[in-house]
């Protein structure tokens, strides 16, 4: 048993915003589902910032490139500069970067990862549809492998396709050819569908169980994008709030980086998921706990307006 992570109200909130300087926030089911908006949230973000807190984005979907973020955020009226956002596409190029990695890297997933790449100066295969033609098991006339692979990168790919992992799958035989997974999410936050859209984890899983091997994960819940974060912008851990819908990679990632936490119910994780939590006896799942929790993050705007 773990204690209930705290609801944040008119009594903690003086407490809360003493503690940190930093916000990290995670965009898909928090600020936005899709191309909605989640109520007020930008105007929650400008009062933590006219406050004095530095904002940052952070997110796992590896399929914008920065610039692209900048635009979304603009459109629905967020202060958003491009040194404030941090995406698994972008992080992976810079972990690439300082790894002096000097090969060739193969991408299973879309061009968010291609175009990071080229900004680092790092080869790349190119992404987009390859589907499969005839027999799969006379494939080696239709698939060359490339002799310069040293990474694997695996993201979300709307284009998935046998030959692809085939080629993902071939690559990695080689031990010392890198695997590396953008990020681990089992589907995206949506509204209005009966649809579950898969996300990268269903990609990673993929070409995991063929290799048998684990991937060097990039996005959330390992804390590179911390590391990148933190290295970039001076910013002390325990200073640091991050706000985030999935436990398993925001919550569990801002614990891995040692930050506080706080988690909205607009998108993923439920209370029922966090009563689970708390009464289990694992304690691998007391790390899923936030420190707080908030139905919305736009409820922080009445909780702030004293301030
Ligand atoms: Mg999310």
């Amino acid at each position: 048993m773990a204690q209930m992570p705290k609801l944040l109200n008119e009594n903690c909130i003086e407490g809360f915003l003493s503690n940190f300087d930093n916000v990290l926030t995670d965009c898909d089911g928090v600020l936005w589902r899709g191309d909605d908006i989640i109520g007020r949230s930008n105007e929650a973000l400008s009062m933590l910032r006219a406050l004095g807190k530095k904002i940052f984005y952070i997110t796992n979907n590896s399929t914008k490139t920065i610039e692209d973020y900048v635009k979304k955020f603009e459109s629905m009226n967020f202060v958003a500069d491009k040194e404030e956002i941090i995406s698994s596409a972008y992080a992976t190029a810079q972990y690439l970067k300082q790894q002096q990695f000097s090969k060739k890297v193969y991408i299973l997933g879309s061009s968010g990862i291609a175009l990071e790449l080229d900004k680092v100066g790092i080869a790349h295969t190119d992404v987009g549809p390859e589907y499969q033609i005839g027999d799969p098991f006379a494939m080696d006339e239709v698939i060359k492998l490339e002799p310069d692979i040293g990474a694997v990168v695996v993201g979300f790919d709307s284009y998935l396709s046998f030959p692809k992992i085939v080629r993902a799958v071939s690559y990695l035989q080689q031990p010392d050819c890198l695997f590396i997974a953008t990020n681990t999410d089992e589907w995206f936050p949506r509204a209005n569908s009966d649809l579950l859209i898969p996300s990268a984890g269903c990609m990673v899983s993929c070409v995991e169980t063929v290799v048998a091997r684990p991937p060097i994960v990039i996005g959330k819940p390992s804390k590179n994008m911390f590391t990148i974060l933190s290295g970039k912008h001076q910013l002390q851990a325990s200073r640091t709030l991050m706000i985030g819908d999935r436990s398993n990679t925001d919550i569990l990632f801002g614990k891995n980086s040692n930050l506080q936490t706080m988690l909205v119910l607009t998108g993923v994780t439920t209370m029922e998921d966090l009563e689970e939590y708390a009464s289990s006896t694992d304690e691998e799942k007391h790390k899923l706990l936030p420190d707080f929790y908030l139905p919305r993050l736009d409820d922080i705007i009445n909780l702030l307006k004293d301030f």
